[in-house]
């Protein structure tokens, strides 16, 4: 088995269905999940996992399925990418714990150099490791309180920053991320986000920012906020790409305030967007940059990386946990972030978009239900309405969805309303692989969209 998952290239790139979706093993399977796992754990596509790499993930029945989510963006390397394997084997076979914090290890160092090297800026950083994006995300938000003194978080309509509480706080959708959850944490403001397609029409970014900051100045006072916290590229909300010119604005303000400019690139990071960051685009260097999903292969890690005096204003000993920067998860990070500047996966991110986005844009010409085709990168989405309107247009996207994956081509959703397709492929699908599912997304509209 092991000889198996170390050649992840052997996998044959295609799609391939051999019984109907899910098969009767992944059937049985679902049956004893339904008896075990909480009902409250949502599965986007009924099939078990035996083997995945490349584009492709293949089911327990035989069946090779298009991979255009990578596990939620995470699995940009490609998964079991075999540098990976090798360098977490190895690390496996060396030591698999000691806890950071105790007896410490080189493989963390060594990442957070590399983020310190490849995250927006060329000032001085530091980082810490954590599990998961949420962790994170909370960290930035301690570190921004204790750095500035103060207790204000700003974040926007449509975010997403996880399930923990405080990330609970953060996230905007009730349903399901909140449902039922608080009391949440309190001296969080929200205010609205650029959202070029449900903004009025020919609003700048400068003015969004000012439409957002005018509430930040009025309900909390610039005095009193510790950070405003943005994702670059809204993840969960819909991959909703701000105009030209809102996260300048918003960073300028954040350096006058005396406040912290916080970039969640948890899925925009690492490539994803084209860039390493999808801050680069505009030239924005946050205070605070947090990453997890696309840094190491599918290990969990996550980082927060700063400006080191931010880094350093907690106390020794304020930051950290147990597994946070695991060895195995560091290992397989830099064996990421070596593929990923070998096989320049950031071109390759542009070069997905240079064959999906037209093939949207087309889809969105025969189709009206296709509101706004966006996003940068291998992040890419189309917004589905009711035609000649903004309406979302939701039980069409999961028709269109569940089509997908009866076809053989993994496809996930987003947004507020759950009226967004978003397509995140892992950076090394091969192109036949993405034209393929490209095809097949046409055939579905065709199909679904008929009379
Ligand atoms: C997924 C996500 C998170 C939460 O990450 P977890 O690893 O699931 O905790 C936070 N922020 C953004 C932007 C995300 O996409």
């Amino acid at each position: 088995m092991t000889g198996v998952l170390a050649e992840p290239a052997a996998l044959p790139q295609e799609r391939r269905l051999v019984t109907g979706l899910p098969g009767p093993r992944s059937r049985e399977l679902m049956a004893r999940r339904a008896a075990a796992v909480s009902a409250a754990v949502g599965t986007t596509v009924p099939v078990f996992v035996e083997r995945a790499g490349g584009g492709v993930v293949v089911d327990v029945d035989g069946n090779s399925l298009i991979d255009l989510g990578s596990g939620i963006a995470v699995v940009s390397v490609g998964n079991a990418a075999p540098r990976v394997v090798d360098a977490v084997q190895a690390q496996a076979a060396a030591f698999t714990h000691t806890c950071f914090m105790v007896t410490p290890y080189e493989g963390y160092v060594a990442v957070c150099e590399e983020l310190a090297r490849l995250t927006p800026g060329g000032h001085p950083k530091k980082s810490a490791l954590f599990n998961s994006g949420a962790e994170a995300v909370e960290n930035a938000v301690k570190v921004a309180r204790v750095a500035t003194g103060r207790s204000a978080v700003v974040v926007f309509d449509h975010a997403y920053h996880g399930r923990t509480n405080l990330t609970m706080a953060l996230t905007a959708k009730a349903m399901p991320y909140k449902w039922g959850f608080g009391p949440f944490a309190p001296e969080v403001y929200r205010v609205p986000m650029s959202y070029p397609f449900r903004d009025e029409p020919g609003l700048t970014g400068a003015e969004a920012a000012a439409r957002a900051l005018a509430l930040v100045e009025s309900q909390i006072g610039a005095a009193h906020v510790a950070a405003v916290l943005v994702e670059p590229i809204q993840g969960e909300g819909g991959f909703v790409v701000p105009a030209p010119g809102f996260l300048p604005a918003l960073a300028a303000w954040c350096r006058e305030a005396g406040a912290l400019f916080v970039a969640d690139e948890v899925q925009t990071g690492f490539c994803r967007t084209g860039d390493w960051f999808a801050c680069e685009d505009e030239g924005v260097v946050p205070d605070l940059v947090t990453t997890a999903k696309g840094i190491a292969g599918g290990l969990p890690l996550a980082g927060l990386t700063g400006r080191a005096e931010l880094m350093d204003a907690v106390p020794g000993g304020g930051l950290g946990g147990t597994f946070g920067g695991n060895p195995l998860a560091c290992a397989a990070a830099l064996a990421s972030i070596a593929t990923m500047r070998e096989l320049d996966l950031a071109g390759a991110a542009r070069g997905i978009e240079g064959t999906m986005l037209p093939r949207l844009r087309d889809l969105a010409a025969r189709h009206r239900e296709v509101g706004d085709v966006r996003g940068r990168g291998a992040m890419l989405a189309v917004e589905l309405v009711r035609p000649g309107t903004r309406e979302p247009e939701a039980a069409l996207t999961a028709r269109i969805v569940r089509e997908c994956h009866a076809r053989g081509v993994v496809v996930l959703t987003a947004g507020t309303w759950g009226n967004v397709l978003r397509f995140l492929p892992p950076l090394v699908i091969g192109q036949d692989l993405l034209t393929e599912a490209l095809d097949v997304l046409d055939e579905v509209f065709a199909a679904e969209t008929a009379g």
